[in-house]
């Protein structure tokens, strides 16, 4: 497995080039825009949609393998593919109760794995009574295509639900069997580990992580989450679990909620490399991009652990419309000891966009505090990053 096609061209793809180089494997990539990030490292591109079936047609025909960076594929429109002996890796089927987050909710509770209360809004005739049971605020969210909280809304009361179901109807033509309702969780903290399965079924998982969103986008990772023995074995087999019954092959990440009595609850699964991995560049002996090419080539997979005694990663968010490529401030971050500036190469800036992510090892002098210390360094970067 030399030549492996990637749907999807953003930095996802593009923070595979360094262990596609050492793993000896060509990349190429189907992306619709040549300003896309992995457009500079691709050993070619096919310029189309992510779902755009026929491209993938020629994609294949350049490839020994094909795998994802985005989950905004057409499943239908491959099939046929997959049919005429073309590799998915992940095959469509691990996909296919995924790309729709009402189906992948179902798939998940049937798994018997912890999932907050949910239902899908065409399902119910009369919606108080169901909203009750949930109780405000609730969560609506779009079935397909959302990502960094676009499509996520939490609602306070029923007035808004309503306004906001008839908004998104008229302005896109969109309708109820688009939408999901679950609970809101309280959460204390959010959680996320990255799994990675191989041909042969082997599993291997990164150390369980903390999330910190803002507005539903992820702006802070920190590595390991300061959390109990049984709940790191707990998410771990969650993890076996999913890619175990799916016959995963390749990445997945898996976001979780952690509520104050202790209890961890299934947020979403990325079925892909994942945000909440990207500490795994600099921080551990095996990066999540050089797992996954990895674990979609047969080859056996990499030590997962952390190298170093945590890591904190920061994104680096647009906040502004602009062509800036921030030279000034990346450097002052750069300077940051033990720090890692990723830059995705965007040639376009705007708000909550990801332009880049740094991430910064952490040693074992401050362990007594690692959360705090981890959380000061964050707060430092984004101070240097973000207008004030
Ligand atoms: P996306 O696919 O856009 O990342 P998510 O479903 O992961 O959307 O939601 C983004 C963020 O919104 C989550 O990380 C969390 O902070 C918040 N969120 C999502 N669902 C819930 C929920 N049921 N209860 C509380 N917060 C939620």
């Amino acid at each position: 497995m030399k030549r492996v096609g990637v749907i999807g061209g953003g930095q996802l793809a593009w923070m595979m080039a360094d262990a596609a180089q050492r793993l000896g494997v060509e990349l190429i990539v189907q992306t619709p825009s040549v300003h896309d990030p992995a457009v500079s490292i691709a050993q070619e591109t096919i310029f189309a949609p992510v779902d755009d079936a026929s491209a993938t047609e020629i994609l294949a025909q350049k490839c020994d393998v094909i795998t994802f960076e985005n989950e905004f594929v057409n499943l239908n429109a491959l099939s046929g593919l997959a049919q005429q002996g073309v590799c998915f890796r992940p095959k469509l089927e691990a996909l296919a109760p995924l790309l729709d987050k009402y189906h992948q909710r179902c798939y998940l509770r049937d798994l018997g794995l912890p999932v907050p209360k949910f239902f899908a809004l065409d399902e119910v005739e009369n919606l108080k009574p169901k909203i009750e049971y949930l109780g405000f605020p609730v969560v609506l969210k779009s079935r397909r295509h959302g990502y960094d909280g676009q499509g996520t809304f939490i609602i306070q009361d029923f007035t808004t639900l309503e306004q906001k179901l008839s908004d998104e109807s008229t302005t896109q033509t969109l309708n109820k069997s688009l939408f999901l309702l679950e609970e809101f969780v309280p959460f204390e903290r959010e959680l996320a580990i990255i799994a990675a399965r191989s041909v042969e079924g082997e599993i291997v998982t990164y150390p369980v992580v903390e999330t910190q969103q803002e507005q539903q986008v992820c702006r802070r990772v920190i590595a390991p989450a300061e959390i109990t023995p049984n709940q790191v074995a707990e998410i771990e087999a969650i993890a076996h679990t999913l890619l175990n019954s799916l016959e995963v092959v390749g990445i997945f990440g898996i976001e979780l909620f952690l509520s104050a009595d202790g209890k961890i609850l299934v947020n979403e699964i990325a079925p892909r490399t994942h945000n909440s991995g990207h500490f795994s560049l600099d921080a551990c002996e095996t990066s999540q991009f050089e797992q996954h090419l990895r674990a979609v080539c047969g080859l056996p997979l990499g030590n997962p652990a952390l190298q170093c005694a945590g890591a904190v990663m920061v994104n680096l968010l647009g906040y502004e419309n602009s062509h800036s490529d921030y030279q000034s401030q990346r450097q002052q971050i750069a300077e940051i000891p033990q720090a890692y500036v990723h830059w995705y190469g965007k040639t376009e800036s705007r708000p909550g966009r990801k332009l880049g992510h740094v991430t910064v090892l952490l040693d074992n002098q401050n362990q007594e505090s690692a959360g705090a210390y981890a959380n000061d360094i964050a707060h430092n970067i984004e101070s240097i990053w973000y207008p004030r």
